[in-house]
């Protein structure tokens, strides 16, 4: 089956009592025991609403196995706590989600997990890795330079070395980008953005062999990090029309890119889908499209915060994937909490904006974005 078809169709229950076209929202956390195969509970990522949604993300990544957790969070920590130990080291890439950043420095170390940031590229990642390293961790596009990762490479290289290899794909998408197909162990998404999709929903999701999302889901199990049913039945909901809302963003994201990137008042607009960037080789490579992420850099002469107010159109906002296009200073907001000098070798400067593109008509976000450039 096609992207398309999968988002519709793949895992939905059919309601059999009246011949509905959804997979009815089970609500009940205490479930009859004697007649089944296993006890079946809310927390154990095993009641119906769970296996549906999981069972349309497994077709959409091409996984074996895969997890819905209560945030993106949940799935990032679940997967570091539950296949490491003490004494064993990561290398991520820089540029990474601020509250990924947050986890990093704030937590690994009190568990005797060791780690490293390299930059975005095959070359440094490789050079990161010493005989302790257990996992590559990775974020491509990242956040929120739109860095580029060669995927096949890294996982590559790291199954040449029996390291294994994890994606944050969540800019991505699995509409746009599949990384178990090039190689990657596990990969995962902060549900709350493009599966979503709507602004109204917290989950993230894990995908990979069965093996390694047992493991996941004991951890999340005994830690606690399950999605209440009605929310797994507001994201299947929602996963039914992702690939159009994706395909829309993408399009959308294409043409606010090349317009925005002929205006006088602004320095540099970071896009994968622009030719010159430098992450466009190898995203045409192994993404289907470019995404409707995309951040740009204001002329020194206009302030961002000033600029932001202007905007009539797309909302200021934190998070990203909804269908209303929304805007973000990073230094403000995903990276407030990293150091300034940190920010700035990174390249995160105050006149720096992310922008996650809607569905709405591509002139008028581009309009609206143009015309805030202008003190009036
Ligand atoms: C939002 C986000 C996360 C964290 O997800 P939550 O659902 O907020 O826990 C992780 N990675 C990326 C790239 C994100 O944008």
């Amino acid at each position: 089956m096609k992207k398309s078809t999968q988002s519709v169709r793949a895992g939905t229950q059919r309601d059999k009592n009246m011949g509905g076209l959804n997979t009815p929202l089970f609500s009940s956390s205490a479930i009859e025991y004697l007649d089944d195969t296993e006890v079946r509970y809310p927390r154990y990522f095993n009641t119906l609403n769970h296996a549906v949604v999981a069972e349309k993300m497994n077709a959409l990544e091409q996984a074996e196995a895969g997890l819905v957790t209560s945030s993106g969070m949940a799935a990032i920590s679940s997967i570091i706590f539950g296949l490491l130990e003490s004494g064993d080291h990561i290398v991520f890439t820089e540029g990474l989600y601020g509250g990924t950043h947050a986890l990093i420095v704030n937590e690994l170390g009190r568990f005797g997990i060791s780690y490293v940031f390299a930059a975005a590229n095959t070359r440094s990642i490789e050079a990161a890795v010493t005989t302790d390293t257990r996992m590559i961790f990775v974020e491509s596009p990242s956040n929120p330079l739109m860095t580029v990762v060669d995927l096949s490479a890294v996982a590559a290289f790291s199954r040449s070395r029996g390291i294994m290899t994890v994606i944050d794909n969540t800019f991505a998408s699995p509409i746009l980008q599949n990384p178990l197909n090039l190689g990657f162990d596990l990969v995962m998404h902060s549900g709350t953005k493009y599966l979503g999709g709507h602004s109204d929903l917290c989950c993230g999701t894990v995908n990979g062999s069965s093996e390694l999302v047992a493991k996941v889901r004991n951890y999340a199990t005994n830690h606690g990090g399950c999605l209440n049913a009605q929310d797994c039945h507001l994201l299947e909901r929602s996963l039914k029309t992702l690939e159009l809302r994706v395909r829309r963003q993408s399009d959308n994201a294409a043409v606010v890119a090349s317009r925005l990137n002929s205006s006088k008042s602004i320095k540099n607009v970071y896009y994968p889908g622009l030719e010159n960037d430098p992450g466009h080789e190898i995203a045409a490579r192994q993404m289907d499209g470019f995404g409707g992420m995309l951040s740009f850099e204001l002329a020194d002469d206009i302030d961002p915060v000033k600029y932001l107010r202007r905007l009539e159109l797309v909302i200021c906002a934190v998070s990203l994937g909804g269908v209303e296009t929304t805007i973000c200073q990073p230094v403000a907001t995903s990276h407030q909490k990293m150091s300034q000098s940190e920010r700035q070798r990174l390249g995160i400067t105050p006149g720096l904006l992310r922008l996650s593109v809607g569905i709405e008509d591509a002139d008028d976000i581009v309009d609206d974005l143009l015309q805030a450039l202008n003190p009036g």
